[in-house]
């Protein structure tokens, strides 16, 4: 027979989300245990994206995308420098390449003011030559709060803080089913060693199948779930020296901030996401991509060489919503929303998850009062 364990607070997967949650909530003292599916924290979409601190610079006004990057920001550089994480502070250039995309470089200047951002800096072709010799650019804004970080030494040092006050960690623990009960919540744990959490309080941070957890709670109202879409973001790797010092982005596109180049801490240059939607999660790169990719890149450095891309990774966009809308915001769905004691949902944690993750964890702190 299993048995039914007692936790305080039990945190649903360990990405760089549930981890920065499962800090906070340890933090304040209260017992935790994390569970997760794998057998090794971060192999979900904390382990496929860009690694880029974002300024804040694109989401509507008081969104929480746009409240939470901004804090998370401030937030995560002090904590980087107190906890030894490796990051850099490098900036990013925002490049217009022709006339028409004047405009809406200066509505993204606005946005950006908007939202806090205040740092921000205009550039004409001159100024964007001599920052970036290698860019065609009419015109480019220029963040200098953008940054570079190691997500992986972020998610150890959440872990490693949360664990100093009596976290524990479950590997190999997918939670497999819910029931809300009157004593709290009953979570039914699978693996090899499957067993029963009764729960005061549960967040759920699943990434990709937050959902399909949400789901699996017998009781819990299903319209407070919102429907899963996937974007796949595929990245290119650049071979050979990376002629720039700077995270270069084009005026964005529908669904995503357009092919951009990102360099990783050691300074090797990567060119991506792209959005490609999909129905089943597959983390496969298609060579042939790479053609939208050199024209894309062209567009800003018209010098790329060809053969110059080699396929990279791939990492998913849990998206609220499907090809051709715009971008939704992040869902942080608490009793005050859904009306269940001590569940907290997080749905649609893109970019800029890793960014904003330490004011997504006081953001969940507060839903739960
Ligand atoms: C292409 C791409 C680029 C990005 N670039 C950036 C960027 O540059 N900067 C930035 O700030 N953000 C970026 N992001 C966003 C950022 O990566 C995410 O917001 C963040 O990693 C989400 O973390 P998470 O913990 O919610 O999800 P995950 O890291 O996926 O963690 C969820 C965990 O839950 C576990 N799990 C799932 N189901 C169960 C279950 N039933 N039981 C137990 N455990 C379970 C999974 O195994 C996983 O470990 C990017 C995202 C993508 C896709």
């Amino acid at each position: 027979m299993k048995s039914v364990n007692k936790v305080e607070c039990a945190v649903v997967g360990a990405g760089v989300i549930g981890l920065a949650v499962a800090r906070a909530l340890a933090l304040q003292g209260r017992e935790v245990v994390i569970l997760e599916s794998e057998n090794a924290i971060g192999t979900g979409i904390s382990s496929r994206n860009s690694e880029v601190i974002h300024a804040g610079i694109y989401y509507p006004k008081d969104s929480l995308k746009a409240r939470l990057c901004v804090r998370g920001k401030e937030l995560l550089y002090s904590y980087c420098s107190k906890h030894g994480i490796a990051h850099k502070q490098c900036g990013k250039l925002i490049v217009a390449t022709n006339d028409y995309q004047v405009p809406t470089l200066e509505e993204i200047e606005e946005k950006a003011c908007n939202n806090g951002v205040l740092d921000m800096e205009w550039l004409n072709r001159a100024q964007v030559h001599k920052l970036e010799p290698n860019i065609n650019g009419l015109a480019a804004l220029h963040s200098p709060s953008t940054g570079l970080i190691d997500t992986h030494g972020l998610m150890l040092a959440y872990l490693g803080e949360a664990e100093e006050r009596g976290a524990m960690i479950a590997f190999n623990s997918p939670v497999i089913k819910g029931v809300i009960t009157n004593d709290g919540i009953r979570l039914g744990v699978g693996g090899n060693h499957p067993t029963e959490l009764m729960c005061d309080t549960v967040i759920n941070t699943g990434g990709l199948n937050s959902q399909t957890i949400a789901a699996s709670i017998d009781g819990f109202p299903s319209c407070h779930i919102p429907e899963t879409f996937y974007a796949k973001g595929n990245y290119f790797v650049l071979t050979g020296h990376s002629p720039f010092k700077r995270l270069i982005y084009p005026v964005p596109d529908e669904a995503g901030l357009g092919v951009h180049l990102t360099l990783d801490l050691a300074g090797q240059a990567r060119f991506g996401p792209d959005v490609e939607w999909i129905t089943e999660i597959n983390y496969r790169v298609d060579p042939s991509r790479s053609r939208l990719f050199y024209d894309a890149i062209r567009r800003y450095w018209p010098k790329l060489p060809e053969n110059a891309l080699l396929p990279g990774y791939a990492g998913i966009r849990p998206k609220l919503l499907g090809a051709g809308n715009p971008p939704s915001d992040f869902v942080i769905s608490g009793p005050n929303i859904h009306g269940v004691q001590g569940l907290v949902n997080l749905f649609g944690i893109e970019s800029p998850g890793i960014t904003a993750s330490m004011a997504i964890a006081e953001e969940v702190l507060t839903v739960l009062r």
